[in-house]
């Protein structure tokens, strides 16, 4: 197959879909973001890279993170966190309180925000600095070390976070935090905002497509593990549209509100997109559209 032919067809195909949908603009750097753009990347199992369109140019990771979070938690703490998050899909905004309180602090996911607050303040509790743990292993897998966060997108959501912040004090109340409230929100916004390209962002996520090994050849999780990494991405990756992407893409993904999504084609390759215009959920329409493009031109689904 000619993957670089294959992805500028697509970059052709979704060019309805670019610009469609509304920019995330609950914080003024995000609201700011041109909705007319696009970038897909694709970086194999054994570690080709082929990009088009704006795969060169930086966004914000936001809830990408959640699952470099994850990784890095069970990597070092095995299935401990599992005690503190259920592993069920929501049907419930990312943000929402409401599931919370009748489960008793216990977030259905790791993917919605309650649960990645849970598994930050763990991550928090191992490296000692959160933020800098995901940025490391960004830095490691894409071999880029310029990745970092943007400081003035991370203050700019915890300026905002009221609601993260009554999460975070609920998921305390409840006994379910282990650091200082402040502290953990502090990494998770600093975490979210992370800048890195769809480039960075396929070879940051090619372990999960390659039973868990990094770009250098060491084990960054077991096979076990990263089967069950992308399991929780196919269930909960994409917000209350977990179904609707499972249908329409049939990969493990995992979106952000800063437009970008990250999917897995396990044991062959890591795929990004990104287009900041979201539709309902919370997802990129483009990016959705060409993701559904990609696994139904080439088979590569996990259905
Ligand atoms: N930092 C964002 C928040 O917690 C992440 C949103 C997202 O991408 O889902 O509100």
């Amino acid at each position: 197959m000619d993957i670089q032919n294959l992805l500028e067809d697509i970059v052709g195909a979704v060019q309805p879909h670019i610009g469609q949908g509304s920019v995330a603009n609950y914080i003024p750097q995000l609201g700011a973001v041109d909705a007319h753009q696009f970038g897909v990347s694709l970086v194999t199992r054994d570690g080709d890279v082929f990009s088009a369109g704006d795969a060169h140019v930086e966004f914000s990771i936001q809830s990408i993170s959640k699952v470099f979070a994850l990784a890095l938690v069970l990597a070092s703490d095995g299935d401990r966190i599992w005690k503190r998050v259920f592993r069920e899909p929501s049907g419930n905004p990312f943000n929402s309180l409401v599931q919370l309180e009748s489960e008793e602090g216990i977030p259905r996911n790791p993917f919605i925000n309650a649960g990645a607050i849970v598994v930050t303040d763990r991550l928090l509790s191992l490296t000692g600095n959160a933020a800098h743990a995901v940025r490391d292993l960004m830095r490691q897998e894409t071999g880029n070390a310029g990745v970092d966060t943007d400081h003035h997108v991370a203050g700019s959501e915890l300026a905002n976070g009221h609601r993260n912040a009554s999460l975070a004090h609920f998921l305390a109340s409840c006994g379910n935090l282990e650091n200082p409230v402040d502290d953990v929100l502090d990494s998770y916004a600093k975490q979210c905002a992370l800048a890195m390209t769809c480039e960075d962002l396929a070879l940051a996520t090619r372990f999960l497509a390659s039973n868990g090994l990094g770009g250098d050849g060491t084990l960054l999780l077991s096979p076990a593990q990263t089967k069950r990494i992308n399991a929780v991405m196919l269930t909960c990756g994409t917000y209350d549209a977990a179904g609707e992407f499972a249908y329409r893409v049939g990969l493990p993904g995992k979106s952000g509100v800063g437009g970008g999504i990250v999917a897995v084609v396990p044991n062959k390759c890591a795929i990004s997109v990104w287009s900041p215009g979201l539709g309902r959920s919370g997802n990129s329409v483009a990016g959705v559209a060409a993701l559904d493009e990609f696994t139904t031109r080439t088979g590569w689904s996990v259905f």
